[in-house]
């Protein structure tokens, strides 16, 4: 969820894919399927078929990556959500599996469908403060992505990919990238997120009419019923987010059932996983580091602030000579502060993989806490991610493919940054230049 103040304006994330429309560059298709209303889908032009490329390549094969975003690994049971369980004890389960820093939304989707990590995708985090614009933004424009997505890999290849995605940033940052995308309700946004049903009606439609080797799903049901407090006195809420996760397995379980009844499911590789997890914080643990930077007279006036929840990123934007100096006070008023888990200096921490769009100073909170800033009333929202806290994630295999190994459990710590590598080696494309940061898990 982004709900900062740096994001785009409802609206200027559908403006590009409106103007690919009107000026003829791509093709607008009402598909017609089960649901009341029509699927919108944009496509590009001469986009080719799957059955011609099914031929060259001497056999069929479907890839679907659908992210339960926010959904953590203790939360799919066979009780919340039976189809997930099911599928995972039937696949290869990775119960080690974690997000990556930042633990946020468009980085780690963007880790997926590119195999590296931030410093060479170029998207370390949701929001950002951009240097050229003097401000912070959200990271969802096209070209914020520098890295090549196995979306662009494949649909090189004269294969067809698709993309599903709930979240106008998501949207806006993956582009026109795939032979066909989702126009979340015609073009005209309603809310920063469609509803599962929706977007599962989406998928089937897309699946029904253009076949996609490849489709990526975002789900976002289950992260939005988690940005609401349950650890508060609303015991609603706690029901709230079970009702979300069951109706979320609901939406896959549809999935499955057109794969199964279509004869698609014994070609096909699903990977499931989410792109964080979800922490919950009590109203008082709040954190707001602009106060005490503001009040240090070497950061007065030279220091921004990109809040992502469970990470604060600091940037320097005084003098270049005074540089190091204002990093080392960030640091030392950062690790202070009550609340806060840890202050990095960024440059000297290499491990992190952010680059340079993440700042100088990375400060992430503790389980329990969450980042507010500029003010106290800057992030209401107690659910929460970015943090180490909510690093764990679900992160499995499934299908009928011979590919998939059956009701296996692996040890390998896997990660997100693991999706792309998978789905190269699914569809024999090799590592791109400069290799992966991941690793396949077939
Ligand atoms: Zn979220
Ligand atoms: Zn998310």
């Amino acid at each position: 969820m982004c709900g900062h103040t740096g994001c785009t304006h409802p609206g200027e994330r559908f403006a590009e894919g409106a103007e690919l429309l009107r000026t003829g560059r791509r093709n607008l298709l009402q598909v017609a399927g089960a649901g009341a209303a029509a699927t919108a889908i944009s496509s590009a032009l001469g986009a080719p078929s799957a059955a011609a490329a099914d031929a060259r390549a001497g056999g069929r094969k479907r890839a679907y990556v659908v992210v339960l975003d926010g959904c953590r690994p203790d939360e799919i049971t066979p009780t919340t959500m039976p189809t997930v369980a099911g599928l995972r004890a039937a696949g290869r389960n990775f119960p080690r599996a974690s997000s990556l820093p930042i633990m946020e939304t468009i980085p780690n989707h963007v880790m997926m469908m590119t195999g590296v990590r931030p410093d060479r995708s170029g998207v370390p985090a949701n929001d950002i403060y951009d240097r050229k614009l003097g401000a912070d933004r959200t990271m969802d424009r096209r070209g914020d992505i520098r890295a090549a997505t196995v979306i662009s890999r494949l649909n090189a290849t004269g294969r067809v990919t698709g993309t599903v995605l709930s979240k106008e940033y998501l949207y806006g940052v993956f582009g026109n990238r795939a032979t066909h995308r989702w126009e979340p309700a015609p073009i005209i946004p309603v809310s920063e997120h469609a509803p599962d049903l929706f977007t599962m009606q989406a998928t089937l439609d897309m699946v029904e009419a253009f076949d996609p080797h490849l489709v990526f799903v975002n789900l976002g049901d289950i992260d939005r019923t988690g940005h609401s407090d349950v650890t508060g006195p609303y015991a609603d809420a706690r029901l709230a987010r079970r009702a979300a996760l069951t109706a979320t397995d609901q939406q896959v379980a549809r999935l499955v059932d057109l794969l199964r009844s279509t004869g698609r499911w014994r070609d096909s590789l699903l990977v499931f996983l989410a792109d964080h997890s979800m922490d919950w914080s009590t109203p008082g643990n709040l954190i707001t580091l602009a106060g005490p930077l503001e009040d240090d007279p070497l950061l007065a006036g030279n220091v921004a602030i990109a809040q992502n929840g469970g990470a604060d990123l600091l940037y320097w934007t005084g003098p270049a000579t005074r540089r190091q100096a204002g990093v080392d006070r960030m640091l030392r008023i950062a690790r202070a502060h009550p609340g806060v888990l840890v202050a990095h200096d960024r440059a000297r921490t290499p491990g992190l993989r952010l680059g340079p769009n993440a700042g100088d100073v990375v400060v992430y909170c503790k389980a329990g806490c969450r980042f507010s800033d500029p003010d106290p009333s800057s992030n209401p929202i107690p659910g929460n991610h970015g943090h180490p806290a909510t690093r764990p994630i679900p992160f499995f295999l499934a299908g009928g493919h011979p590919a998939v190994r059956r009701r296996s459990t692996s040890s390998a710590h896997a990660h997100t940054v693991d999706v792309a590598p998978t789905l190269a080696q699914f569809f024999g494309l090799g590592a791109p230049r400069g290799g992966w940061d991941g690793r396949s898990r077939l």
